[in-house]
């Protein structure tokens, strides 16, 4: 039975960083990834393929789609080495520094932070120099006349409010060159899949995966890095239960092929891996469900977790019927949806 320093459960951006830092620290580290790998270009496109693309081994599903369904809250989340960076829109805000208050006084609903926003800086920077973090370009073709994006800063304009264009792990132009759709990322194929990669072609698929690379996902940043130090990457493992001895952790896992028939059977060998740590890092819905499912080793666990949930604070507006003054009359004004980024501005 293997056994290595630490196990992380998940490749999102917790699992990601922690397997980094841990494999770049020089411990032994393995983590377990429930999806597939998806390098760039393998991001299903065609309506059967999209449509198969979703997670649900019971019905040989072995896709990027995973959606919870509660009584007052539905989820997605994703399934695939990089978690949700396959799929999120790459806004890679800092949280604001007056939203880290230090006394009750100062918190709404008595919030408190026992970290302050200056102790994340040198932690900030890091993470958006491994990601990568550019701004959508404001000069130059084709970047000046992104139709939605000249919409929302206009909008913003007449509504009196800030505007401005946010940090995007995003490669829209190698480093000291003037940005330019699709030309080949320099270095771009140092990455764990070994493929060439492309600077940004405002293609607007940044949510359904990034065929061309230009997004810095996790697998092409973080994971990529934490495989150079040694760390064991494994797919197609989903962890389902885990046990404390005195000094260790056993994980069992289910290891699955992934590239079963739709409606087949769901074929998957039980394994074991221990370790003297082991790092829950499976998302918001993933890790209290597998400490709801393993109670018993980890006694001293909160009798609240799995309660107090809530979506995330996005605000998803969909517009339509937009339209423009044109001499005098008024006309289609046609915000060309699918040209540019997913995310480009915060108002
Ligand atoms: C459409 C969309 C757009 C978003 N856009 C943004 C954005 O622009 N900016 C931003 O900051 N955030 C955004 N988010 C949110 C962001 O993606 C999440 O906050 C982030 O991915 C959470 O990271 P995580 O490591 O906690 O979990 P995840 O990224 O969800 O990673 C968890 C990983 O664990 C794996 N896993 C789960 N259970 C198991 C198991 N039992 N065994 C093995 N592996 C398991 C999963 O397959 C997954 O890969 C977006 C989210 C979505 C869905």
């Amino acid at each position: 039975m293997d056994f290595f320093d630490a196990v992380v459960v998940g490749s999102g951006f917790g699992g990601s960083v922690m397997a980094f830092r841990l494999a770049e620290a020089g411990k032994s580290v393995c983590l377990l990834e429930r999806g597939k790998a998806f390098p760039p270009g393998s991001f299903p496109r065609g309506p059967h393929a999209t449509a198969a693309n979703f997670w649900a081994p019971d019905h040989g599903l072995y896709g990027m789609f995973d959606v919870w369904s509660f009584s007052d809250l539905d989820a997605v989340v994703c399934s695939g080495l990089g978690g949700g960076s396959l799929i999120y829109a790459n806004v890679l805000l800092r949280k604001p520094e007056n939203w880290f208050p230090q006394d009750d006084s100062a918190g709404a609903d008595g919030e408190y932070w026992p970290i302050t926003y200056d102790q994340l800086v040198p932690h900030y920077k890091q993470v958006e120099t491994v990601m990568g973090v550019q701004a959508y370009p404001s000069h130059g073709e084709p970047y000046r006349s992104t139709p939605k994006t000249a919409a929302m800063r206009e909008a913003a304009h007449l509504l009196g409010l800030d505007w401005e264009l946010p940090p995007l792990a995003v490669t829209f132009g190698n480093p000291g060159q003037q940005p330019v759709p699709g030309v080949p990322i320099l270095g771009g194929e140092q990455n764990l899949h070994g493929v060439p990669r492309y600077t940004c072609r405002l293609v607007g698929e940044c949510d359904l995966g990034c065929n061309f690379g230009s997004k810095n996902t996790l697998d092409l940043t973080y994971l990529s890095a934490a495989k150079r130090h040694g760390a064991v990457l494994r797919t197609g493992c989903e962890v389902r239960s885990f046990e404390r001895t005195a000094d260790e952790f056993a994980i069992s896992y289910l290891k699955r092929p992934l590239d079963g028939d739709e409606d087949g059977p769901d074929h998957a060998e039980r394994c074991v891996v221990r370790a003297r740590r082991l790092i829950l890092a499976a998302g918001a819905l993933g890790t209290p469900y597998l400490l709801l499912r393993n109670r018993s080793a980890v006694p001293r666990i909160s009798p609240t977790l799995g309660t107090h949930f809530s979506g995330n604070g996005d605000f998803l507006g969909f517009v339509f019927q937009a339209w423009e003054k044109r001499g005098g009359a008024e006309a289609p004004r046609l915000l060309d949806p699918s040209f540019g980024v997913m995310s480009r501005e915060v108002v």
